[in-house]
């Protein structure tokens, strides 16, 4: 088992009806009174739960910021952190997905930045976030687990790219996970929440087998879930306990316990990025056409663990070389009960530069060996996207 640290330092209030929970938390919190709230494009407006939340936020003073898009902006960011410097905020409260909490994590480190906040995204030697506007936060979809993680993924779409940020700075203060937001859901929303959840598992567990026995049943765990609840969520978003279920899942996917003593890939990942800030595709759909591409191109060094997966999970049986091919497929099928598509061309059709693109992207970064052996190449990259069209 490789040697790990963890601190989940979010407070998580899990469940429906826990607003005085958050109205407390939000009061010990926001020392002056003063509370931005962060969020999308209206969803919580036309749900009324913002007026909700304001009724109950009566006594603090409220400001908003609204339109974090999908894929959050680093020049919508931007505004934001200009307005809680004029108004000297002190506390913010994202309200929404992965997008939201992300931008939000943003926001945190650029309103004490001295200089242009994108140095830090753009790994400009020597430039980081060193202070964090504190931000506690209410989850809207189920998908990212941003809402108790350090990470984020911000866009810049004038050049086409997605960069990653984090650190124990930017953990939110706590969390407030309420399933009932689940009902609301459209259903592509839904199936990109369940697919990143599996895909942040299968990046953790899908690597070398034994390492941490405890660690390869929770993620089976949370795989099996998944398969298990994926399509009824989708057909019933209303259905408190099965949203529960994935909210939870989804959570426990990357509140950082799964990396615990095991070494993890992301490649997916940083493909799938690629493909998000290129063409627009979802972050989820990403991740669908890019993870059984790779494990195929990656069979050798991921065989032992697939074919652990496959018997486990899929429960599949043969020789290791059989079901570790079988599992392949079965997450792609996954993936398409889901009504998820998985090849690139069913997105767009501007696709023919695009793995050369993500090639020469990689090689100008340095990211010349990804994955868990650090052995996936700018070469290879190309390849698995040319498989992917
Ligand atoms: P999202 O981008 O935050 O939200 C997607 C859409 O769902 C938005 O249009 C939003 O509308 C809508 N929505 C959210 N809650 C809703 C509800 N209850 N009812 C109706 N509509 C609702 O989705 P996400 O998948 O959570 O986040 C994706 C982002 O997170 C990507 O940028 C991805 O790269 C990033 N990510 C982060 C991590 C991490 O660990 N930090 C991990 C994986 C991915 P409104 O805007 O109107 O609310
Ligand atoms: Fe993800």
């Amino acid at each position: 088992m490789n040697n790990f640290e963890i601190t989940t330092p979010t407070t998580l209030v899990f469940g429906k009806d826990q607003l005085p929970r958050i109205a407390q938390l939000l009061q010990s919190q926001a020392v002056d009174g003063k509370v931005i709230i962060l969020y999308g494009g209206g969803s919580i407006e036309r749900s009324g739960f913002l007026d909700r939340l304001k009724a109950e936020l009566s006594d603090l003073e409220l400001h908003f910021f609204k339109g974090i898009e999908a894929n959050p902006e680093y020049t919508t960011l931007m505004k934001a952190v200009e307005y809680i410097r004029e108004n000297k905020i002190g506390f913010m409260l994202a309200v929404g997905g992965g997008s939201v909490i992300d931008g939000a994590k943003f926001i945190s480190g650029a309103v004490n930045y001295d200089g242009d906040p994108w140095e830090v995204l753009d790994q400009v030697p020597g430039k980081v976030f060193t202070s964090a506007v504190p931000f506690g936060c209410i989850l809207t979809i189920p998908a990212t687990g941003s809402e108790s993680n350090s990470g984020a993924v911000i866009s810049r779409s004038e050049l086409k790219e997605k960069r990653t940020m984090g650190g124990p700075l930017f953990f939110p203060k706590f969390a407030l996970l309420d399933p009932t937001f689940v009902a609301t859901l459209p259903k592509r929303q839904i199936a990109n929440g369940v697919i990143d959840a599996y895909t942040h598992t299968m990046e953790q567990y899908l690597t070398f087998k034994g390492e941490n026995l405890l660690q390869e049943r929770y993620a089976e765990g949370i795989l099996s879930t998944l398969i298990a609840i994926g399509e009824k969520v989708l057909e019933n978003p209303a259905d408190y306990d099965l949203a529960a279920n994935l909210m939870w899942c989804a959570n426990q996917a990357l509140n950082g316990v799964l990396r615990c003593g095991v070494t993890t890939d992301w490649a997916t990942h940083m493909i799938g990025h690629e493909l998000t800030a290129l063409h627009g595709i979802d972050h989820a759909q990403s991740l669908a056409i890019i993870a059984p591409r790779l494990y195929e191109v990656k069979f050798e060094s991921k065989k032992a663990k697939l074919a652990q997966y496959g018997k486990r999970v899929w429960n599949l049986e043969g020789s290791d070389d059989q079901v570790a091919r079988k599992a392949i497929a079965k997450t792609e099928e996954f993936f398409h009960k889901l009504s998820v598509k998985t090849r690139i061309s069913e997105y767009t059709s501007d696709y023919h530069e695009t793995a050369k693109i993500i090639h020469d992207r990689f090689v100008q970064r340095g990211w010349l060996g990804l994955g868990e052996n650090k052995d996936l190449t700018p070469k290879e990259a190309e390849y698995i996207v040319n498989q992917a069209i």
